[in-house]
């Protein structure tokens, strides 16, 4: 009987919607890509409803690869040779040459022994700890981590503590709380998604060391972004032979489709494709996202300019909002947050924008701390300097409407 969960869901939609949590989600009628077609709003008025073109600034498409040509080209060559799909596991009939040919090529991009191919980078995680960690362990996680290590965490037995964003003298506090356990591994995002900020590995891998404990990075944001060859935050700073588990995602740079790796130590992969759930009972990557994927990581090592237009354009962006007198962070990623503080003019300008055909979203508490408001911009190799002046003369003249600037 649905009467009794009905009721409880439209008190629980109605909170939402009055708290400003409810999430409408916008029709895109186009590809991905720097320009794309939003459908209109529905309404009775004929003259309202018609789709509109938006530069986009929201997109996690950072290399701009996904919506190319360049891909539907590789990813139909793909089917064509492998097939659609494979109705299969890996370990029983769903091993192609293709499979194996994308987890060296991801092992190589990530400076790693070997690399374990996942429908997604949450399963990736969920896969991960629940494969190596038990009662006797204990997980160490930045209190900012992505919900999909968080639920990670929840489904592995080992016990876990939680450390203040980034901070290295409670991190020290957790470890030397934790002696005496059999494995301890510290968990971080490679590069956190509201600030753009990035995990200081080098000094996480020191503490790692001084304590005996493994270190885990979630590189979904920076993999094929950060690091001289792309290898993500690992190469980024300097410790690509220091971390023990990389997980990462082709659903953002790499592409944008979906599916996601693990790359590890050649045991822990060999471990993994006998013992993570989330990998043995899930079927194979598809065929197109697998040889695309490969396609994109030797593409990307032919063809530097993807990274470095993408720098270019970071830089170009960055600069101007804050001669433009818009307080930005002094982060470095692609994801530049314009701090407003307060959070309805966060939500209000981003539609302000969205009216001006500029496709940015504002966030506000609780999805970050009370206070620290913002608008989130992702910036793309896609774009072009001239997308990037208008989006700064949209927002400077939206800004001085709402008292910004
Ligand atoms: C986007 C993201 C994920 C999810 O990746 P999927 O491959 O889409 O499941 C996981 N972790 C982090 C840190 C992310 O930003």
């Amino acid at each position: 009987m649905y009467g009794n969960l009905k009721s409880i869901l439209k008190t629980e939609l109605a909170a939402a919607k009055e708290n400003g949590t409810y999430k409408t989600e916008r029709v895109l009628e186009s590809a991905q890509g720097r320009e794309i077609t939003v459908a209109g709003p529905p309404s009775r008025k004929a003259s309202a409803g018609r789709s509109k073109k938006y530069l986009n600034f929201c997109a996690n498409n950072y290399l701009g690869l996904a919506g190319t040509e360049l891909l539907e080209k590789a990813s139909e060559e793909t089917v064509k040779r492998w097939g659609f799909g494979l109705a299969s596991v890996r370990f029983i009939c769903g091993t192609q040459t293709v499979h194996k040919d994308l987890e060296r090529a991801v092992a190589e991009l990530i400076g790693a022994e070997d690399a374990v191919l996942y429908s997604s980078c949450f399963m990736a995680n969920v896969g991960l700890f629940q494969t190596f960690f038990g009662e006797q362990d204990v997980i160490i996680s930045d209190e900012l981590n992505h919900a999909s290590i968080i639920d990670a965490v929840r489904l592995s037995k080992a016990e876990r503590a939680v450390y203040k964003h980034m901070d290295m003298v409670d991190l020290e506090e957790k470890l030397k709380a934790s002696v005496g356990k059999r494995l301890r591994v510290i968990a971080t995002d490679g590069v956190y998604s509201m600030d753009g900020d990035i995990a200081p590995l080098k000094e996480i891998c020191d503490l790692a060391d001084k304590y005996d404990a493994l270190v885990m990075v979630d590189d979904a944001h920076a993999t094929g972004v950060m690091g001289k060859n792309g290898g993500g935050t690992p190469e980024h700073c300097g410790v690509a032979q220091r971390v023990d588990f990389v997980t990462g995602t082709f659903g953002k740079a790499l592409g944008g489709a979906g599916g996601a790796f693990t790359a590890t130590h050649k045991e822990a992969a060999d471990y993994l494709r006998n013992r993570s759930r989330t990998y043995l009972f899930s079927n194979s990557l598809d065929t197109a996202v697998t040889g695309t994927s490969l396609f994109v990581i030797n593409h990307l090592k032919k063809h530097p300019e993807f990274r470095e237009r993408l720098w270019e354009n970071t830089r170009y962006f960055r600069e101007l909002m804050k001669k433009n007198g818009f307080s930005v962070p002094n982060s470095q990623h692609p994801i530049t947050p314009i701090m407003l503080g307060d959070e309805k003019k966060a939500v209000e300008m981003a539609k302000a924008l969205f009216d001006e055909g500029i496709y940015v979203i504002g966030f506000a508490f609780p999805v970050v701390p009370k206070g620290k408001a913002r608008i989130r911009v992702q910036i793309s190799a896609a774009h072009t300097k001239e997308d990037i002046e208008e989006a700064v003369e949209k927002f400077t003249k939206v800004g001085k409407k709402f008292g910004v600037v």
